[in-house]
């Protein structure tokens, strides 16, 4: 696995709290409108339908702390926080029973969106990959592993910008709830060791500017502070 024709580039990853290991990050899956009050707040119902996914690519993620340009090919970006689950192990069609000895632990992040191309593209029945998976898209702080915190299930969920509440919620009000959302990505794709896991954004999203600062919270984590520029 040496010879490669170019130079290779180094495997995205996040610290891990309590040690100087880096968490190597495979791929990033991301849970669409799991929380009610968000799914109704993008115009949809939120009954319990199958839940969806998308995917941002593993190179999007910022440490925290850091900045984040402001995208081109947008006028309308909007931060979602969301819990970020990282798993130790993978596996197809595992069982919600067992979905909680995959992860390794649990971090906070943002799932950048330009909300205007991601409106094209349903409009116009097109991909959401570009609107969501762009360069830089995914800040997101280290990792707590569950031997440190445990299993997360509940707990606030929020989001400032400039110091002001946009998002609050409670990680308890997912729709699909971490275990069921391995599982059922699971009877989709074979998980693997290194993936993350967004598990969806409570309601509350709107516009960032340049110069806004965000401070995205999970009770429990690290709080993840993000300048745009
Ligand atoms: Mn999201």
């Amino acid at each position: 696995m040496s010879n490669f024709a170019i130079p290779t580039w180094d495997t995205p990853s996040l610290p891990v709290a309590g040690t100087d290991a880096e968490f190597p990050v495979r791929r990033i899956y991301c849970v669409g409108r799991n929380y009610a009050a968000h799914a109704r707040e993008m115009g949809h119902d939120p009954d319990r339908e199958p839940p969806f996914f998308f995917a941002k690519p593993s190179d999007a993620l910022v440490p925290n702390g850091g900045d984040v340009p402001y995208p081109v090919a947008t006028k309308n970006l909007h931060p979602e926080i969301e819990m970020v689950v990282a798993l130790k192990s993978g596996g197809k069609d595992i069982p919600v029973e067992k979905a909680n000895d995959y992860i390794y632990g649990y971090g906070v992040g943002l799932d950048l969106t330009r909300r205007d191309m991601q409106g094209v593209a349903k409009d116009m029945g097109r991909p959401w990959d570009l609107s969501k998976g762009f360069d830089q898209s995914a800040p997101t702080t280290r990792l707590h592993p569950v031997s440190e915190v445990g299993l997360i299930e509940s707990g606030t969920i929020s989001l400032t910008v400039n110091g002001e509440m946009r998002q609050k919620g409670d990680l308890a009000d997912m729709i699909w709830n971490v275990p069921e959302t391995i599982a059922y990505l699971s009877s989709l794709i074979e998980l693997k060791s290194g993936d993350l896991i967004f598990t969806g954004t409570p309601d509350g999203v709107a516009a960032i500017e340049r110069g806004d600062v965000l401070i995205g919270h999970v009770d429990g984590l690290d709080d993840l502070t993000i300048t745009v520029v």
